[in-house]
């Protein structure tokens, strides 16, 4: 339980309703600040504007998956308002509390250490990015789907990076009888994927490896489909670009090039918004639940 906790949740999309949810069933108190328009009312929980919330005894702030923007806007989809997170409204938490995001960037990293808070970003976590790599893949398989006139099965597709995401989205298009190869450039995970029974690749082979594919997923966050590559694949060439904003592909020159090149961000968000804020809400609630104790361990 989560009894005498109070909680602010900041702004976010249809995911943190999941996490009001299973916050309020726990009995935490909350404070819902940009949800004015949501028609929904939660036990334990009140609808607040930022200015005017008392944030003293605030033991967390949860902030949505892309916590701020560089300017401190927080994104609400759920208000027409803007909500601007600053030091300033930092500083009038107490010393313990903490901000939980999916994840970071300079200005939310700033603000926090000049603030002296705790930030926990939910995304670095291998559970929160191995679980969030189901729907993700789902999201990838629809848009596969909807820009090709092929079937997935028997197509040819390479998946770039092996990371958590990469080896989900590799093992389902092969499972779905897609011919996979993976370009990494760690030995290990070449070997992986030779493991896994797909073709693997080195990174530095690229422009040779995508010559012939009909769908690249790119899962490097940095720029490696660049217009060397793209210039020299194949012109039906579908790209789904899943590496976070600004993705890993030269757009403007595929476009130039006339290649379909999608950046395709928050897919999980977008295709499974319940599951995802599940993920969310049970890895929070953990998280929450042994920062309680904590607490409760230096008050006895
Ligand atoms: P991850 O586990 O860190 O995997 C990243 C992969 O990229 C690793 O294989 C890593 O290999 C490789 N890599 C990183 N920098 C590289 C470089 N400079 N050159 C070559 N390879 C490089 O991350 P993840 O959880 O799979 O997420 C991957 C990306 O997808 C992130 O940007 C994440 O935000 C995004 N994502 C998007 C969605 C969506 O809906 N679109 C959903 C989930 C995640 P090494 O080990 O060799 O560094």
């Amino acid at each position: 339980m989560l009894t005498g906790m109070q909680i602010a949740i900041i702004g976010g999309d249809a995911r943190q309703l999941e996490i009001i949810r299973k916050l309020t069933e726990l009995d935490a108190r909350l404070s819902l600040i940009g949800f004015e328009q949501l028609d929904h009312a939660f036990t334990g929980a009140q609808k607040e504007k930022l200015a005017e919330a008392d944030l003293s005894e605030m033991d967390a702030l949860i902030l949505p998956v892309s916590g701020t923007s560089l300017e401190g806007q927080v994104e609400t989809i759920f208000s027409n308002e803007q909500v601007i997170l600053t030091e300033a409204s930092l500083a009038k938490t107490p010393e313990s509390c903490t901000v939980y995001s999916g994840i970071t960037n300079p200005y939310l990293t700033g603000i926090t250490k000049q603030a002296k808070r705790r930030l926990v970003q939910l995304f670095e976590r291998d559970d929160v990015a191995i679980y969030n790599s189901i729907p993700t893949v789902e999201g990838t398989i629809m848009m596969a789907i909807q820009h090709t006139d092929i079937t997935i099965h028997g197509s040819k597709v390479a998946v770039l990076g092996l990371g958590r995401t990469g080896m989900s989205v590799a093992r389902a298009f092969s499972a779905l009888g897609a011919k996979v190869k993976v370009g990494a450039r760690k030995t290990e995970h070449l070997a992986r994927v030779t493991e896994m029974a797909l073709e693997p690749f080195h990174l530095s082979d690229i422009e040779k490896e995508l010559r012939d594919v009909d769908i690249v997923i790119n899962t490097v966050p940095h720029q490696i489909v660049t217009a060397s590559v793209i210039s020299k694949m194949a012109a039906h060439t579908l790209i789904i670009d899943l590496a976070s904003k600004p993705g890993g592909t030269d757009f403007r020159y595929a476009e130039k090039r006339g290649i379909k090149a999608l950046l395709a961000p928050g897919l999980p968000g977008i295709v499974a918004p319940k599951t995802a804020g599940q993920i969310l809400a049970n890895v929070l609630t953990q998280l929450l639940q042994s920062d309680l104790k904590n607490r409760e361990g230096k008050v006895t």
